[in-house]
């Protein structure tokens, strides 16, 4: 979005006088600012504000919803398909460019734990961080109302498996709400909550540097969150996660944050990767060894110039892919305009992360800080950064209203399923609803078991549905 962004300023007047087409290829209609997912899950910021409205923004240019399947850049051409191909059944469309950029970020980094895959969620997507805030409150609504303590301990324990900010900050931010949200339960207290971070290194947001994830897990246990260091997920098969250390949890959350890998699309294309899958880059953010063809973000492999090592890439991070995308524009611009182009130099300048309202931990331009001041830099840091003004004052009119009013508590599980009620009143049977019509929660089950769950699910729900 970024390049677009800032191609179609570049460009402005070659687009007005019909010399140059800019097309933007995107599974969403939007683009998703991640950083704030967790505060979105906490209930901090609604869904719509994290995300920014890819054709209000990149007005000059064609969006093209779908999804670019190979690219044959010796043919210059990318494979698409969209919605109107899978409707029409006609197969993915080859659409033909001069000019190449390829961000498609990345994807979570999953290893073969059986049952990771029928029983975990990430936590990259909107859809993702909504859907958990969900999950998590109706786990307490299960728990609140079920006679049967195994199944209330299931619900109430939750195992996210990854240190990075991803996984810290939403394990913060949830546990957080949830604490929050206790106090409206006659029958849940905040210690019946079971939170456990598990992680496979000797360190948690190894980004705020040493000390800091050292406050950052003494704050976390402080909240009574269950913090595992050198321990990994061995299994989590029929809902019990099972850790490396032995230890064995009956749960129905499990959150997959260890890490992420280069978007697949880039292994269906003949441009050069490194081993670990990223696109080869030079420091101009050019495919190393190709011409016309560009890259940035978690996707590309560029050149730390800035770097005593050399070798050494720049990190898949907000930090590099927004400040490489001004970069890139300039480039494809004086490019075509036949200049120099310039390289990427940035000097990262550390991190900061929220640990929850009002708390927080930051290492940025060498200066340290916790608790309240982390948070607040967090909070202001990130709002300089959200894309447009629209969005950076919805977010600011968000927060002012948080504190003012009380946070929001509400579950709204039932919107993944808009036709179930209508389709009970027709005479269906809606889905996650037991014979007797009664209503079977799709989130009281296991994550992300959509239609309900488990048979195991089914038998054992307290309500007999
Ligand atoms: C919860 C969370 C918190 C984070 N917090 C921070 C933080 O505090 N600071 C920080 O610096 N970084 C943070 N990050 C990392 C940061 O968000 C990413 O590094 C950044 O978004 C990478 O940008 P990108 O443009 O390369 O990829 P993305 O933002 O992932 O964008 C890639 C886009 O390409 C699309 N796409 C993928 N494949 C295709 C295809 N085949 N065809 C068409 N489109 C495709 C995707 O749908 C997506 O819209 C966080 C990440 C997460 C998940």
């Amino acid at each position: 979005m970024y390049t677009a962004l800032r191609l179609q300023q570049k460009l402005k007047h070659e687009l007005a006088r019909g010399e140059v087409e800019i097309l933007v290829i995107t599974p969403d209609p939007y683009m998703t600012y991640q950083p704030f997912l967790p505060e979105a899950a906490a209930g901090s910021i609604s869904p719509r504000h994290v995300v920014v409205p890819l054709r209000r923004v990149l007005d000059k240019c064609k969006i093209l919803i779908g999804e670019a399947t190979a690219i044959d850049h010796a043919k210059r051409t990318a494979t698409v398909t969209t919605l109107a191909t899978a409707e029409e059944g006609t197969g993915a469309v080859e659409l033909p460019y001069d000019e190449l950029v390829l961000a498609p970020g990345s994807v979570s980094r999953t290893l073969p734990v059986p049952g990771l895959a029928d029983y975990a969620i990430g936590f990259k997507t909107v859809e993702e961080a909504i859907g958990l805030r969900n999950h998590v409150i109706e786990q307490m609504d299960i728990a609140s109302s079920t006679r049967d303590p195994a199944i209330r301990d299931a619900a109430l324990t939750f195992v996210f498996v990854g240190g990075g900010y991803a996984g810290v900050e939403a394990l913060a931010e949830l546990e957080d709400m949830a604490r929050y949200t206790s106090r409206y339960y006659h029958n849940i207290k905040p210690d019946d909550l079971k939170w456990i971070l598990v992680e496979a290194s000797n360190r948690i947001l190894p980004e705020v540097g040493e000390e800091m994830g050292t406050y950052a897990i003494r704050e976390l246990r402080a909240r009574n969150i269950d913090v595992r260091l050198e321990t990994r997920l061995e299994s989590c098969e029929d809902r019990i996660a099972v850790l490396s250390d032995g230890s064995r949890f009956p749960t129905r959350t499990v959150v997959w944050t260890a890490g992420v890998k280069p978007a697949p699309v880039l292994a269906a294309t003949d441009l050069p990767l490194n081993e670990r899958g990223r696109l080869r880059c030079t420091a101009e953010l050019t495919v190393a060894g190709v011409e016309h063809a560009w890259a940035a973000g978690d996707a590309a492999a560029v050149p730390d110039v800035t770097a005593d090592t050399p070798g050494t890439e720049t990190a898949p991070n907000a930090q590099h892919a927004v400040r490489q995308t001004k970069v890139l524009a300039e480039n494809i611009a004086a490019s075509l305009r036949g200049a120099p182009l310039q390289q990427y130099a940035h000097k990262y300048v550390g991190s900061v992360a929220s640990l929850g309202l009002h708390k927080g931990v930051a290492h940025v331009y060498g200066r340290k800080l916790k608790g309240y001041p982390a948070w607040f830099m967090h909070r202001a840091y990130h709002l300089s950064r959200v894309p447009t003004f629209n969005r950076k004052a919805r977010v600011l009119a968000e927060w002012t209203l948080a504190g003012l009013f009380k946070r929001e508590i509400v579950s709204l599980g039932s919107l993944e399923h808009p036709r179930a009620e209508f389709e009970l009143a027709a005479g269906g049977k809606r889905p996650g609803h037991g014979p007797d019509g009664a209503r079977h929660r799709p989130h009281g089950g296991p994550l992300p078991g959509p239609e309900g769950g488990s048979k195991d699910e089914q038998q054992s729900d307290p309500r007999g549905n």
